[in-house]
Formats: structure tokens, sequence, C-alpha cells
């Protein structure tokens, strides 16, 4: 007897290539006349690169040739420069955190919102979400487009929602019991955050019925994925997304796990290399840059996305048609040059935490000490007992060895790292000022 096939929520996830290209050159096509007819500053960008006529994109491979555009547009139109819609169309914003002064403040009418929550309940369909199954979203509500995106997802499919949004973390571990939660939606630290309060309250495992994790909001390595299977007892799903697009839904893991499904009908990918702006072929790691197919309000032609990683078109064992991304490391502005070397944040997370000593909180701090940059990694030990002493040199070999460069570990009190409700601060920069 064969298992049943798992369920795939819209037929276009399993498009023949042939026929998904056709119908994003067409929806390319009305994308570039929407940008040229309603998005001022787009259409003098495009004007200016020699797009003047959507009817001129003869195939997919034309798209090279238009300009990119930056999160710093997004900045100079704040907050509604870029709409392609009157702003009384606009259903919903949503905005990013600024990491340098103002938010990036995005906009959606009600067809974008429809769209963006049919995204949604494609990739947690397939992640494993099923109707009635009971999600604790643990996402922030609110600007952050986590808790909304998951939260009409859900719904969409005809889950039972619990909207408990972040922090009050003993009283998570309370529902997350009580209300019988299947799937778990957060950021991957604060899954921890809620596994640890999950310890206090002598709640484990057998005392949950939790079996599914929808993880998003920053990139986490394959050690910290164990980390949180093992803490949790439940499969992590990876979710990839970014509010200029639309937020989560952009992509996300099927049960083979073997890099993310693009919702390509909606969001035209390429792989750039990040200095030159070249494209880069399948399989070669690179800057992701997105193009919008569908959207009303915020439309955006090549979008540079800052997120590293690389493409794989070939058949998945899901049945679907899409392309996957895989080896997401994160933004390039998380990359940190240290003595002229590159190194991602994550790259330090899965050395650590392949290391059964080490809990799953950790930080990198840079200083700048004469002409030098320092790099100190601050952790916790997993348990007591530990030898602090021999555990910081251990830690200093193994990461001298995969990474090239001399990195102190600092092992702090348990509780000593700071926290957090969404999006983790790993590194702690005070090299600037
Ligand atoms: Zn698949």
């Amino acid at each position: 007897m064969s298992a049943a096939p798992e369920p795939i929520w819209d037929p276009v996830e399993r498009l023949p290539r042939e026929r998904l290209r056709e119908l994003q050159l067409e929806r390319l096509r009305a994308t570039v006349g929407h940008v040229l007819g309603a998005q001022p500053p787009g259409a003098a960008r495009l004007r200016a690169a020699g797009a003047t006529d959507p009817g001129e994109i003869e195939s997919l491979d034309d798209l090279a040739g238009l300009p990119f555009s930056h999160k710093s547009d997004l900045r100079d139109a704040y907050p509604f420069g870029l709409l392609a819609v009157p702003r009384e169309r606009v259903a919903r914003v949503h905005a990013s955190s600024g990491t340098h002064g103002k938010p990036t403040v995005v906009a959606y009418t009600r067809a974008d919102l429809d769209a963006w929550a049919e995204l949604m309940a494609r990739c947690m369909t397939m992640a494993g979400v099923r109707p009635g199954m009971v999600l604790h979203n643990a996402n922030g509500y609110g600007l952050f487009t986590g808790g909304l995106g998951f939260h009409d997802g859900a719904e969409r499919i005809g889950a039972t929602v619990v909207p408990v949004s972040g922090g009050f973390s003993a009283r998570q571990a309370t529902l997350l019991a009580d209300l019988g939660g299947e799937a778990l939606a957060a950021t991957p630290s604060y899954a921890l955050v809620i596994a640890q309060a999950l310890r206090d309250a002598g709640i484990g495992p057998a005392d949950l019925r939790l079996c599914l994790g929808l993880f998003g909001g920053e990139p986490f390595s394959e050690s910290m994925r164990n980390q949180i299977e093992r803490e949790l007892a439940l499969t992590a799903m990876a979710f990839y997304g970014l509010s200029e697009m639309c937020g989560p839904g952009v992509a996300a893991e099927c049960p083979a796990r073997r890099g993310l499904h693009v919702q390509e009908d909606h969001f035209l990918i390429e792989v750039v290399d990040p200095d030159t702006g070249e494209s880069l072929p399948d399989g070669e790691e690179g800057e992701l840059v997105f193009t919008t197919l569908a959207k009303e309000a915020l439309p955006l032609i090549r979008y540079r996305t800052g997120d590293i990683g690389s493409l794989d078109v070939a058949p998945c064992d899901c049945g679907r048609t899409l392309a996957r991304v895989a080896s997401l490391h994160g933004r390039r502005d998380d990359m940190l040059v240290v003595r002229g070397v590159n190194l991602f944040p994550s790259n330090v997370e899965h050395l650590l935490l392949g290391v059964p000593e080490v809990a799953p909180h950790y930080r990198l701090i840079l200083e700048r000490d004469g002409p030098m940059d320092e790099l100190t990694v601050e952790c916790e030990p997993a348990s007591a007992g530990v030898d602090e002493a021999e555990l910081g040199e251990r830690l200093e070999r193994l990461l001298r060895e995969h990474t090239g460069i001399r990195i102190s570990v600092a092992v702090v009190e348990p509780g000593a790292v700071p926290r957090s409700e969404g999006k983790a601060v790993r590194v702690v920069d005070t090299r600037a000022g």
C-alpha cells in the first residue's frame, strides 16, 4: 500500500516549466506596463534604460536589460512615493525595521492581500499544515509581516489559529500545552526561547501535540535546525520572504527539504554577482534578485534583496516544478569582513552548534582594537558543570580551523546572552563611531 500523495494547494505549483515561463513573460510585460503607467520613479528609471514599451520585451532574457531597484529607492520614496495605485486603494501597510533610520514601508491593495494569503496557504500546505490543525503563531503581530502573514495563510487553509504573537514566553508555554498547538510559527531564535520556557514550566514533549515548526524571518543553519528539532520534538520547515515582495510566502520548503520552492508565478527570481550585477548560472551562489509579477500597490522590478543563495531548477520529489533556493546565507549586509575574510554569522552558528556542550544562544561582537578588527563570540554552555575555559579554547581552535581567522570565544553564564522575541540580534558592531 502506498501512502496518499501530499496535497498541493494550487495546480500552478506543478506547471511544466515551459508554460510557467510563458506565464512569467506575460506577467512581466504587464508589470513593466503597470510601472510605466503608474509609478513615476520606477517609470523614470525604466525610460532612462530605454524601456518604454512592454511589448518590446520578447523573452525573459530581456529582463537582464532592465535596471535594478534597491532598498534605497524605498527609503528615498518614504513612505508612499512608490505606490502604483491611488493611496485610497491601499488596504494595509506593513514595515520592516530600518537598520539606518526610517523603516521601509510597503503597501497592499485588497487583491495584494488576497494573493499573499494564497501564497501563504500554498507554502504552509507544502510545509505540512492541514485543515483543522492548531497553529500557534508566535510571530509578532503588527508592522512585521510574520504575524499576519502566517495568520492569513492558516485561515485560508482552514487551520485553527492561535494568534499569540511574540513575548510573554511563560504564557506561550502554557497556551501551547493547553490549546494543543500542533504547528508552531516563529523566528528560529524565538522558538528556542519558547523551548526554554517549556522546560522552565516542566512541560515536556509528551505533554505537547507539537509536530511541525514553520520558521522564518532570519536565516538559520542546519545545526540550529537540528537543535530546534531536538528541543521541541518537531520537524522544522524553513520559510523565506521579505516585506518588499509581500512578507513570508516568497519561498518555503517541501518535505524533501532540499531548498525552498520559489512561488515563481508571482516572483521572477534571478541570481546575480553581488559586485558586478551579472546574471549567474543555476547552482552558483550569488545575490537573489526578484521582480514582482502580480503586485498592484508596490510593483518592483529587479529588486536587489541583499540575500545570498543559489538556484536549483531540477525536478523535486514532491512533484512541484517551482525552482528551489538553496544555501540561503542571509543578507549580504550581515556578512562580516574580518581582517579581509568574509564571514556570515550563520557560518559561526553552524560550527558552534555542532558542539554538544554549546547552548544555541550566541552573539558576535566586533570591535576595533587599533588598526585591527577583533571578533569575539559570546556563547553559553549547554549545561552546568562544563569546563568553560577548556570549552572556550576548543571553540577557538575549531573556529580558526574552519574560518581561517582568529576569533576569541567568551563562554558566559547561562542566560547572559540577550534573548529575542523576534529577529535575533546576532552581531554587535562597535566599530562605527
Ligand atoms: Zn519539493
